[in-house]
């Protein structure tokens, strides 16, 4: 009797397991989770098929006014890894304590720790006064002041790089020559795209442009542009602002008023069709970080003489 009851037993756990062991091929690899696409692109380069990545604000989406899904939440629970920017981005001034809450086990990886970080730089007559809270817009980065987008200088990108090596050898040393390897491949390419930047950039006598989000405050530093911005502290600009815009835009011999996809255009329009130029679109959060920011150099060059 018993021993019937045991043999149920067995074969019912047995049964259980075997309903169980689907082949799931993400088992064994290491959750990661970041905030945005292009940390997505660096976790995988390094952690080729040991990883399993999720990117927190999706494509299309801005990091400065996304939020999480339940969903999303549900893959935070099961991940052993998780790269912030560290940088004052709304989804992570906003989002990060909750996010981490569901998961306080995995580790937890600062991309920015070591880089040296700049201010957003605004061009704008009524600096010192207190930014008023207003939905949508880019908010906090200008409250602290400190501009968020390090990632869009390739110097910036190899420590990023390095501190999420880092944070993988501290979770999986087995496989630690793999992520070696890897990682000092990438590091060999972000030095390519650095010299070929350069290149691209070199014989520019004009070396400003004019940009709705300033996001490439990192990357005008880098390259020796001049980086002016349309929007002001995250809104659009004022009439009396473009009208300045106008005029600036014709002393610095510009013809073309780069937007990104995530924000509105129409200020751009405005001061383009003024100045006789047009609008280009250009994104800073593209998953495959070499060919965008490739092509973001192409677009740049073109626009300047
Ligand atoms: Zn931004």
């Amino acid at each position: 009797m018993r021993r019937g009851f045991l043999l149920i037993g067995i074969s019912l756990l047995l049964a259980l397991s075997i309903g169980c062991s689907k082949p799931d091929t993400s088992k064994d690899k290491i959750k990661v989770i970041v905030t945005i696409a292009p940390q997505g692109e660096f976790v995988e380069k390094i952690g080729g098929d040991k990883v399993d990545v999720s990117v927190m604000v999706p494509p299309g989406a801005s990091p400065h006014i996304y939020e999480p899904t339940p969903n999303q939440l549900v893959e935070v629970s099961k991940a052993g890894m998780y790269v912030k920017v560290g940088t004052p981005v709304e989804f992570e001034l906003i989002w990060l304590d909750k996010v981490l809450s569901t998961n306080r086990d995995m580790e937890m990886v600062d991309a920015s720790a070591g880089i040296e970080l700049a201010r957003m730089e605004y061009k704008h007559d009524h600096e010192g006064e207190p930014a008023e809270h207003e939905e949508h817009e880019e908010e906090a980065d200008h409250q602290q002041g400190v501009d968020p987008h390090i990632w869009l200088s390739p110097k910036n990108a190899k420590i990023m790089v390095e501190n999420i090596y880092k944070g993988l050898i501290s979770i999986d040393s087995e496989n630690e020559k793999y992520y070696t390897a890897n990682k000092e491949a990438y590091i060999k390419e972000l030095s390519a795209l650095d010299d070929e930047i350069k290149q691209t950039l070199s014989a520019k006598t004009n070396r400003s442009f004019m940009v709705y989000h300033p996001s490439w405050g990192y990357f005008a530093r880098e390259y020796n542009l001049e980086q002016i911005p349309v929007e002001e502290e995250g809104k659009e600009p004022t009439a009396k602002s473009i009208a300045h815009l106008i005029q600036q835009a014709k002393e610095n011999g510009v013809k073309v008023i780069f937007a990104s996809p995530q924000f509105s255009t129409k200020s751009a329009e405005v001061v383009a069709k003024e100045i006789g130029g047009r609008v280009v679109l250009i994104s800073s959060l593209e998953r495959d970080y070499i060919a965008n920011m490739k092509k973001v150099a192409e677009a740049l060059s073109a626009a300047m003489e």
